[in-house]
């Protein structure tokens, strides 16, 4: 890769906001095909009023991040596992999937564009890479667009939640993000509207996020805000929701395969009741901005349970699972097969 030299940018001070960055790709569907794309400059899109993107949320994206190597090689995790899941989501609403490996391309050619935002080894910051999908053109009723832009940006960012690794307070919500057989398993924009409100009530009532119960019986734990959930027992298991509305994370799956396979734990994904969160004594939030957070206590009906450090310190398995997780994708630790794929 040709060197350039990096962005004068606070790595360390690094938030979650946007930064402009020099390139974005950008690629056209129109009469039933997508054109080659092409990097440009400009962070402004001009689109139809009538884009069913607006009015009807025909928009899918996906969340996914490039590491500095101690070496300097730049790292992707798992990219086509992102391509793969932005086809589930483009199928649900029925926009047309941009193809698996020209994704990945893509994504490769747009990171290596931006190099100089690239965050240096060794700064806990890292580079975001936001793929989205819209319905663009003249359109008036409830139906799927004929013409969409596929287009991939990318920003320099630091931890989602901010004070690195801490625990956070979350509070469960009455609210639902998803229906039962709705488009919860799907990155799709409306999700993300109907999250808003929510979130904005846990954060006022002093809590960092909230927690999704299941749409049907308001039982089981689905979602931490935009994260997914887990939680560790004593005997050493590792517990993770499973179910039709929440979103398959990619963070979610990995750590799932490197508790059973590195840190040889037991793995169940299953319905976690919200009564029986008392017996872990770790619990998690995990995805791609918030990597591994641990959740220090859940506030339900009014009744508090607090985890390792009663809430206030990060537990050994949660601190073991981060350092593996980020170890890989920084290159420091060796990867299973096909995870890390490198830009050059
Ligand atoms: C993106 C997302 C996740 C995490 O997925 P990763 O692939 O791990 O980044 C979890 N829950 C929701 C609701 C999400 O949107």
């Amino acid at each position: 890769m040709a060197e350039q030299v990096k962005a004068d940018i606070k790595w360390a001070d690094l938030g979650f906001e946007y930064i402009k960055t020099d390139y974005r790709f950008i690629s056209y569907f129109k009469d039933g095909s997508w054109d080659k794309g092409e990097l440009i400059e400009d962070e402004y899109l001009r689109i139809h009023e009538g884009s069913t993107a607006f009015h009807y949320g025909q928009e899918c994206f996906e969340g996914m991040k490039a590491f500095s190597a101690k070496d300097g090689r730049v790292l992707l995790f798992r990219p086509d596992c992102n391509a793969e899941r932005m086809k589930n989501s483009c199928e649900a609403i029925l926009m047309p999937p941009y193809p698996v490996e020209k994704f990945v391309e893509a994504v490769k050619k747009v990171v290596k564009a931006n190099e100089r935002f690239v965050p240096p080894y060794g700064s806990g910051a890292s580079l975001y890479i936001r793929p989205y999908m819209i319905g663009v053109g003249p359109n008036l009723g409830v139906k799927p667009s004929k013409e969409y832009i596929f287009s991939i940006f990318v920003t320099p960012v630091g931890p989602y939640f901010k004070g690195g690794l801490r625990p956070c307070d979350m509070v469960t919500t009455e609210y639902d993000r998803a229906a039962p057989k709705g488009t919860g398993s799907a990155k799709v924009g409306g999700n993300y509207a109907a999250s808003l409100r929510p979130h904005k009530i846990a954060v006022n009532d002093g809590f960092i996020d909230c927690i999704y119960l299941d749409p049907l019986s308001k039982r089981n734990i689905e979602e931490v805000g935009a994260a997914n959930f887990f939680g560790i027992t004593p005997d050493n298991r590792f517990v993770t929701p499973d179910s039709p509305s929440i979103l398959p994370g990619i963070t979610k799956r990995s750590l799932t395969y490197l508790a059973e396979n590195r840190l040889g734990m037991k793995v169940e994904e299953r319905d976690i009741s919200i009564e029986e969160i008392d017996r872990f004594s770790e619990a998690g939030a995990c995805g791609t901005a918030a990597v591994v957070t641990p959740i220090g206590s859940i506030t339900h009906n009014g009744k508090t349970t607090r985890f390792y450090g009663n809430g206030k310190e990060v537990g050994p398995i949660t601190k073991k699972l981060y350092e593996l997780l980020t170890g890989i994708q920084n290159g420091d630790i060796e990867p299973p097969e096909g995870w890390i794929v490198e830009v050059d």
